[in-house]
Parts: C-alpha cells; sequence; structure tokens
C-alpha cells in the first residue's frame, strides 16, 4: 500500500512484545486497517493520540504489499470519554466495536461503515444507560443493512403481507427474512416478535439519526426484556452468521445488563 494517510476510528488495541501496540483502525477510505504502532507502550511518542474509540488522522507507511503497516503519525480529533464512565456503556461500544472489525474487509473504501461507527460512538457517548443498548441495536440494524444482511423489514417473504406492525412476526435466523402470523408455522428455525418490537426495527430501518433510537423506546422491565430479546435472539446470532464466527465481548455485555447465560 506504501503510504496512506486519512481519518479513522482506533476499534482495538493490543500489546505486541515489550514496546509495540496492533492497533485495528476503521478508516474512512480504505475500511479496516491493521497498524503495529512502534514504541507506543511507556514512551511520549503518541501520547495522548492512541486511544481505544478515538477518532484520529492517521499517517502510515508499509514497505510491501501484505506486511504489517506502521503508524508514523497520528493526531486525535476527538476522544469519547464518556464511554468508559459507565459499564453499559463500555459494554455496547465494545459489541459495535468488534463487530464493526471482523464485518470490515481490509483496505476496502467503506466510508459509510466509518461514519456509522463514529456517529455509534458519539451517541453512545452521552446516552443514559438505560438506551445504551436500543442505540446498539439502531447501529446494528444498520451494519447489518449495509452488509446486505436486512434487505426488506416490510413484507411477509413468503406471501408478501404487509408487515404493519400490529401483529407478531416471525424471523428466521440467523438471516433474518421475515414472515407474517400466517406463514409463521411453516418456517424453521425462527424467533418471534412483538408488533412493538416490529415497529422499533422498522423505525431504526428507517432512520439513520441514532438519537431515533432512545425516542423510540420507553424505559421500563417489559420494553427492556424485548429490547434484549432483539438483540439476543434476532441481531446478535445475525452477527455471528455474518462474521462466521463470535463475538467475544457479548460476554461483557451480558455481564454490565445484568442478564444471566442463556
Ligand atoms: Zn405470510
Amino acid at each position: 500500500m506504501g503510504e496512506m494517510r486519512g481519518s479513522a476510528v482506533i476499534l482495538r488495541m493490543t500489546e505486541y512484545g515489550d514496546r509495540d501496540l496492533i492497533v485495528v483502525m476503521l478508516t474512512e477510505s480504505s475500511g479496516r486497517v491493521d497498524v503495529i504502532a512502534r514504541g507506543a507502550k511507556g514512551s511520549k511518542r503518541f501520547s495522548g493520540h492512541l486511544g481505544l474509540f478515538y477518532v484520529v488522522d492517521f499517517l502510515a507507511q508499509s514497505r510491501s504489499t501484505g506486511a504489517l503497516a506502521t503508524l508514523k503519525e497520528v493526531r486525535v480529533i476527538r476522544g469519547f470519554i464518556g464511554l468508559s464512565q459507565h459499564l453499559e456503556r463500555l459494554a455496547t461500544a465494545s459489541v459495535l466495536a468488534e463487530s464493526f472489525v471482523k464485518s470490515s474487509v481490509s483496505e476496502e473504501t467503506d466510508p459509510d461503515a466509518f461514519h456509522l461507527a463514529v456517529s455509534s460512538l458519539a451517541r453512545l457517548d452521552t446516552c443514559d444507560a438505560e438506551q445504551c443498548l436500543a442505540v446498539m441495536c439502531h447501529s446494528v440494524v444498520h451494519l447489518l443493512r449495509l452488509r446486505g444482511v436486512l434487505a426488506d423489514l416490510w413484507h411477509c417473504h413468503r406471501c408478501g403481507v404487509v408487515l404493519d406492525g400490529n401483529h407478531r412476526v416471525a424471523f428466521s435466523v440467523p438471516d433474518l427474512v421475515p414472515f407474517c402470523p400466517t406463514c409463521v408455522s411453516r418456517t424453521q428455525p425462527q424467533s418471534l416478535i412483538s408488533g412493538t418490537a416490529m415497529r422499533w426495527l422498522q423505525t431504526w430501518y428507517d432512520h439513520w439519526d441514532l438519537s431515533v433510537a432512545g425516542r423510540s423506546i420507553q424505559d421500563g422491565v417489559v420494553h427492556r426484556d424485548e429490547l434484549w430479546f432483539l438483540y439476543d435472539q434476532l441481531l446478535l446470532p445475525a452477527l455471528m452468521s455474518l462474521i462466521n464466527g463470535r463475538i467475544q465481548s457479548a460476554a461483557f455485555l451480558q455481564t454490565a445488563m445484568g442478564r444471566g447465560s442463556s
């Protein structure tokens, strides 16, 4: 790749040896980019400019195609310090970060995913603990949409009847194709959701503005349970199918939300 520069959001950092860090970024112009930050640990180099969930301007260089690029310069544009102040924010941000990293292709232009990741983290940075799950679900719906998983949420896949959000809907799992109540019994395996939950999905799908997520739910035990069901039974299986693997942070989120293991 030679030289690469631009805007990126840092979604993963792991230690490498005594002094270096491997940094995984989602960039605006080139999709996922993995770089090594040499001498980043325990020195003033990059000090204050490298951090999880930071939005940065960067310059990286690599000697040959396929080799890990070296981070040469990095300047923080925006850090989301609110994410580490609440367990729920940090846990939902972690699941999102992992989902973006694992569903992104290296060095392939992907500006929509970059902007979705940044706006999701910005929204999580200031939202109430109760709203974190809704914001994360909203963001996952758009990520699945970007990756071609969610196509049509308004018609039964079998008979074509309009799904108006007044009746229960069944989704095949993990490909998330919707079926009306009449066609439900003929589809396997499936997850049944309420008309209310279906309206949330349709609203999230229709609106890129992530503040809609907070307004679309009312707090309360029933709603929180329903929201968790949407995440746990529909969106998480779809994510795992998309990346063909596990979302490791899901266990962290389960603990943060006080949910037992299923
Ligand atoms: Zn039908």
